[in-house]
């Protein structure tokens, strides 16, 4: 860590256990800037973003098609899983190497930002090398060796909120990667644990301005896993955005009933579509771009 004797002493007057995530160490606010191949993205300006794509990448053919429709639907980014965190180790765990290259031909083809998961500290190099944003997943936020790692990482960083973790341990996790120096960091809403059982996750709306009034860092929220179900993204998508969220995670499948992994929450192109087109008279009024 190299910080500044200026900062050090700015880190002084903060009187919460995150020093560096805290809005009084740098009450203006951070913008994210990343690279696709052909167009420079951010997040946390007036502009908001919005990354979208499967819960896996499973073929080169499904990467193309979706990577086309959320193009013409105006998305930046692109999402897909090379390295599956699943619950069960029967379950598809992504293909790997093969994926990120699948990736990285999306990204050169339709000039897509790439947004991808690392499960291990030891592949943090390996998918740095294709990916723009590195993905840190629920289930790893605690995951320090990790956290580690990604902070000596030269790129963006996509930390979700753990399924059980409170809005302070997600900021305690962001507080290890800006520790290296690393503060391109992205918190995302992913829906917490509770005893509801018709959702899979409970979307914490309240999560969006309480971070953005806590921390300097953008925040963006995952309709997709926060409630697990297709017909419930939309609405919670225009929840997030009047509640002041720099932008969206989304997960996109040509054919969902088909998908390896995650499918009953997964839009199909159309249905993608019509949806960002409901979300921009909601972005425009709480003064915001899409
Ligand atoms: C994902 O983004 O596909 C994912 C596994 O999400 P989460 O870590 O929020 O469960
Ligand atoms: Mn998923």
């Amino acid at each position: 860590m190299n910080i500044r004797i200026d900062e050090l002493k700015k880190i002084e007057r903060v009187s919460q256990p995150f020093k560096l995530a805290s809005r009084d160490f740098r009450p203006k606010g951070t913008v994210v800037s990343f690279n696709g191949a052909c167009m420079g993205s951010s997040v946390g300006g007036r502009e908001l973003v919005v990354i979208a794509g499967p819960c896996a990448v499973e073929s080169r053919e499904q990467m193309r098609e979706v990577s086309q429709a959320v193009m013409k639907a105006g998305v930046k980014a692109l999402r897909g899983g090379a390295f599956k965190p699943r619950t069960s180790p029967y379950s598809f765990q992504g293909l790997g190497r093969e994926g990120l290259e699948i990736l990285a031909e999306m990204r050169a083809e339709f000039g897509l930002a790439v947004v991808t998961e690392v499960i291990s500290p030891q592949d943090v190099d390996l998918v740095a090398e294709y990916a723009d944003v590195l993905q840190i997943g629920a289930r790893n936020m605690p995951n320090y060796a990790l956290l580690h790692a990604v902070g000596k990482a030269q790129r963006p960083v996509l930390l979700k909120r753990g399924m059980m973790s409170t809005l302070k341990e997600l900021l305690m996790a962001a507080e290890y990667i800006l520790s290296h120096g690393n503060d391109r960091i992205i918190l995302c809403e992913r829906g917490i644990r509770t005893f509801e059982k018709y959702t899979r996750n409970t979307v914490d709306i309240s999560a969006v301005p309480l971070l953005k009034r806590l921390s300097h860092l953008p925040v963006i929220v995952d309709p997709s896993h926060g409630t697990g179900k297709r017909e419930l993204v939309g609405p919670v998508s225009r929840a997030a955005v009047a509640a002041g969220s720099d932008g969206l995670l989304i997960e996109v499948h040509p054919q969902p009933e088909e998908a390896l992994s995650d499918g009953p929450q997964s839009l199909k192109p159309d249905r993608f579509a019509v949806m960002m087109r409901g979300l921009r008279p909601v972005a425009e009024a709480v003064g915001r771009t899409l």
